[in-house]
This record gives structure tokens, C-alpha cells and sequence, in this order.
């Protein structure tokens, strides 16, 4: 299109280019500087069994106290973060706080899973493997309370090193699961072969169950072969009470979304805890279902 409207269309958006640019410089620029300040925060979903009803897990989400621009969502900065390269500090600084975390509540009688969610960049660094190993032992944290989130884009860009990587960290005891199944390239093979030991699917195959009879049959396919292949499968995006009952007829073993409850500082999580806890309040503080 450039071509065909000629010197003139090109003039138009080159100053529009830089300021995306100088953009992206400046934000990557604050995030360094937020890191060093102590703007970033965890922040924790849980995730319901859907047979128990009772939370089974969590993920941490990240956000940032950016000054002047209250909390920013990673929607906005994870993609920055990603294309400068400071995705791998800032992700280390996520699988860091998320087990240190995780052995906080689980010495606070809570032994509940975290999971972090891993980006490229991260897992595609030749430390990866041992950073998660440090990370364990730095917080004395048990192996199976952490689960890594991967996506499939990441596993298939270099499927035969994502193998050995994702071997060594099961082996290390660490849970593998795979985020917004259904999105990216679905290769069946790759299913097979990698170690993962649960499936979130992605959250806009569920947003219109149970009416869209499309969607729910997807939902139901997925919810099968994952367990053929022995695995746990898990609904993202809850967001309405009618769509816990055809999750549970399908055997959807987990689920996550808004309806349960939203991302939330682990302070909060904490005490959602507690009053879910028969003996550590008086039951009145009972989860929403
Ligand atoms: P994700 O890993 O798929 O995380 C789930 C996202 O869905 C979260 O958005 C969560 O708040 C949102 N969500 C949960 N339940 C519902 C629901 O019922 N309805 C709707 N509409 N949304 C729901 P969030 O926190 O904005 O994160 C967005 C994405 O940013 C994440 O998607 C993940 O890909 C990325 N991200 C977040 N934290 C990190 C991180 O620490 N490291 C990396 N590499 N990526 C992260
Ligand atoms: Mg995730
Ligand atoms: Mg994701
Ligand atoms: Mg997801």
C-alpha cells in the first residue's frame, strides 16, 4: 500500500512510527525504573475445582503501580517488555516473588499451587531450567507447588530444545500447563510428546457457553482428548453461574474467571483462604459459588 500511494502516504506515518517508538523507549525506560522502586506487584486468581468447589491452585497475574497512570495492566507492557528484552528480568522477578509467595502461604498452613506464566524470551534462555531450579531453593519452596504456564507458540518454535527443557523441569517435579489451548497451532503431535500435565482452555471458547452449541462441542472435544492424554483441563474466563454446570457434565476438571472471583493481592487471597478454612474463622466468610 506504501508502494502504491506513493512518498507521500510514507511521509504521512514516519513521524507516527517514532513516537510509537519513542513510546516503547520510554515505557521500557519506567519499567526499569519501576523494577528498582518496587512498582510491580503479583496479583493472584484462584483456581476452582469445580468437583469440590473449593480453590485448587492460583495464577499470578502481574501488574504495575505506574506513577501518574495508577495500575497498569499487562495487556499494556507485557508486549514492550517482550520486544526489548526486559521481559527476562521482569520475568524473573516474577518467578521469584510468585514462589517466594507460594512458600509464605504454604508455612501459613495453605500449601496452594502458583502458577506463573513464562514468556518466550524466558524459556528460551539456556538458564531457564535453573533459574526456576534457584528459584525453589532460594524460598524452600516444594517443586510441585509451582506450575509454569506455557503457550503453544512458545513450545514450536524450537520443539526438540522446548522438549529437554520441559523434561528437565518436570522432572525437577515442577506442574506444566499449557495456556490458551485452542488459540495458537493445536499440533496433536507436540501434545503427545510434551510433558504438560494440564490444559486451560482459552477463555473465547468459553465466553458463549453454554448458548453457542459450536463452542460447547469444542470445549467438549478438548475436555477429551486432554484426558486421554492424562491430563487436567481447565476452563479460563468464567464469568456466569450457567456455565459451571455444563463444564462440570463435560468433566472439566477446573476452571478460573470472574465469577468465581478476579485477580486479587495476596493479602486478599489470603484471607479468602482462611474463611474457607474449617477452624481458622467462623465459616461466615464462606467463597461465592
Ligand atoms: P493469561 O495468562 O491467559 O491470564 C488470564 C487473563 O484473563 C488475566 O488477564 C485475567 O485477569 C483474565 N481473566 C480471568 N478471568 C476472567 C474472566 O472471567 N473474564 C475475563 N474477561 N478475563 C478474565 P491479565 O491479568 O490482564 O493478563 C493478561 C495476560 O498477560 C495473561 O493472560 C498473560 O498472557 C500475560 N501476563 C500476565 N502476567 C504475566 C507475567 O507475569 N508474565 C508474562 N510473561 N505474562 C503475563
Ligand atoms: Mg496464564
Ligand atoms: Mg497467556
Ligand atoms: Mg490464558
Amino acid at each position: 500500500q506504501v508502494k502504491e500511494r506513493g512518498k507521500g502516504h510514507y511521509r504521512f506515518y514516519q513521524p507516527r512510527m517514532n513516537a510509537d517508538l519513542l513510546a516503547r523507549i520510554q515505557m521500557d525506560h519506567a519499567m526499569r525504573e519501576g523494577l528498582q522502586r518496587g512498582e510491580f506487584e503479583l496479583h493472584f486468581q484462584p483456581r476452582v475445582d469445580l468437583r469440590r468447589d473449593a480453590v485448587a491452585g492460583c495464577e499470578a497475574l502481574l501488574r504495575w503501580h505506574r506513577p501518574g497512570e495508577g495500575l497498569v495492566m499487562p495487556g499494556t507492557f507485557i508486549a514492550v517488555a517482550e520486544e526489548t528484552g526486559l521481559i527476562a528480568r521482569l520475568g524473573q522477578w516474577v518467578l521469584h516473588n510468585a514462589v517466594a509467595q507460594a512458600a509464605r502461604w504454604a508455612a501459613d498452613g495453605h500449601p496452594l499451587q502458583v502458577a506463573v506464566n513464562v514468556s518466550a524470551l524466558q524459556f528460551e534462555q539456556a538458564h531457564f531450567v535453573q533459574d526456576v531450579a534457584q528459584a525453589l531453593q532460594a524460598h524452600g519452596l516444594p517443586p510441585h507447588l509451582l506450575e509454569l504456564e506455557l503457550t503453544e507458540s512458545i513450545l514450536i518454535r524450537d520443539a526438540d530444545e522446548a522438549l529437554g527443557k520441559l523434561q528437565a523441569l518436570a522432572d525437577l517435579g515442577v506442574a506444566l500447563s499449557l495456556d490458551d489451548f485452542g488459540t495458537g497451532y493445536s499440533n496433536l503431535t507436540y501434545l503427545k510428546r510434551f510433558p504438560l500435565h494440564r490444559l486451560k482452555i482459552d477463555r473465547s471458547f468459553i465466553a458463549a457457553m453454554p448458548e453457542d452449541g459450536v463452542d460447547a462441542a469444542i470445549v467438549a472435544a478438548i475436555v477429551q482428548m486432554g484426558h486421554a492424554l492424562g491430563m487436567e483441563v481447565v476452563a479460563e474466563g468464567v464469568e456466569r453461574a450457567e456455565q459451571l454446570q455444563p463444564l462440570r457434565a463435560l468433566g472439566c476438571d477446573h476452571y478460573q474467571g470472574f465469577w468465581f472471583a478476579r485477580p486479587m493481592p495476596a493479602a486478599a487471597l489470603a484471607a479468602l483462604l482462611d474463611a474457607a478454612t474449617p477452624g481458622h474463622d467462623d465459616g461466615a466468610g464462606t467463597p461465592p459459588r
